[in-house]
């Protein structure tokens, strides 16, 4: 299947081959609409054919197996959002790759990425205070740069747009919409991305997000409403929204235990601790791997329907694309050893193999 673009004289002849056929589209500012279209469906057709080739090697390579939507123990899911249910994107640091936030996506397109630096460090260093609300002070702050700048919405627009939903995000989602599981975003990032999440994937039950920036005629940052979502404030709402939901113990009160969240970083750790079930997807910090109850490495959402799924699991700690004994002996490396970012664990685990390959040969010789 190819689109040709045949130049002559002055003039450019498309052509759609396809199927043996070779099909005149016209010239690019006077296309054959219908011979387009047709084009349009074929490749389509195509696409379809190749998304199910593709799926299928997937489960003949990695042994994915489908998932069946039985009665989960769980009734409900909390999601984080950057990092989460959108990919954090890569930067390049001094000393190692990181994963870096709307926020800082937002000052790095500003050019202003020290600033937003500095605000971070003093919020580290407790200069808007230990308590429960510093965050929304530091974001406070951090809106007040964001006028002073000023933000356009332009761009503040394009940051949003530019974020990709993560692996399995989608399908996640309809699988979900089987299930009764009710889903929940929670998040400390920008209420126009998660606006965009709900529009993308199918039903997002409940959305909560920190940030919501409004924006003058002229498309200028004028003013902000800051929530309270994030670190102790995720359980206030993971409470109120699960109340809302029916999810209750027998003294009436909402029953965190029947509910799952899933989070990627240090500000999701309180949650992890209010919740039945607790899934780090993707994170790079120990110390978020080591307060979850499940790790999923490898950056496919779906991947976290086998434990609310499956009932023969017994909580593992990692969830790899890998058959059952390769996955024990991963285990039992990544229980001794601790890794800080995945590149770093991945690295470690193929010298390890490839030590055990050669002491294997060694052996036979
Ligand atoms: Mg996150």
């Amino acid at each position: 299947m190819r689109l040709i673009e045949q130049k002559r004289k002055d003039s450019i002849y498309l052509y759609f081959l396809a199927k043996g056929q070779r099909k005149y589209l016209g010239k690019p500012d006077k296309i054959n609409q219908e011979k387009a279209k047709e084009a349009l469906i074929l490749l389509d057709t195509q696409i379809t054919e190749y998304k199910s080739f593709r799926n299928k090697i997937e489960k003949y390579l990695y042994g994915k197996h489908e998932i069946e939507i039985k009665d989960s123990e769980y009734k409900m899911i909390f999601f984080d959002m950057d990092g989460v249910l959108f990919e954090k994107p890569w930067q390049e640091s001094k000393s190692r790759k990181v994963a870096i936030s709307s926020w800082d996506l937002l000052f790095k397109k500003l050019g202003q990425y020290d600033i937003y630096e500095a605000l971070k460090k003093n919020f580290e260093n407790g200069l808007y205070g230990d308590d429960v609300d510093s965050y929304v002070k530091w974001k406070e702050a951090t809106c007040k740069t964001l006028k002073i700048i000023p933000l356009k919405e332009k761009t503040f627009q394009e940051v949003i747009d530019s974020r990709i939903l993560s692996r399995g995000a989608k399908e996640l989602f309809q699988i979900l919409k089987k299930s009764k599981i009710k889903t929940a975003i929670i998040t400390g990032s920008f209420y126009r991305l998660a606006q965009r999440a709900q529009k993308e994937l199918d039903e997002v039950n409940h959305v909560r997000a920190h940030c919501r920036l409004f924006f003058d005629d002229n498309g200028l940052l004028k003013r902000w409403e800051l929530n309270k979502t994030d670190y102790n404030h995720k359980i206030e709402i993971m409470e109120e929204l699960a109340l809302k939901e029916g999810i209750i113990d027998k003294n009436g009160h909402p029953d965190l235990n029947q509910c799952v969240y899933v989070g990627d970083d240090v500000n999701d750790l309180e949650a992890f601790g209010a919740a039945g079930l607790a899934i780090a997807f993707n994170s790079q910090k120990s110390i978020v791997k080591k307060a979850a109850d499940i790790i999923i490495v490898g950056g496919d959402l779906t991947e976290i329907l086998s434990p609310l799924f499956d009932f023969e699991m017994d909580k593992e700690k990692i969830s790899f694309y890998v058959s059952k004994d390769v996955k024990d002996e991963w285990l039992n490396f990544a229980k001794t050893k601790d890794y800080s970012t995945l590149p770093d664990f991945i690295m470690k685990i193929i010298e390890f193999y490839i030590k055990e390959e050669r002491a294997s040969l060694k052996n036979i010789e």
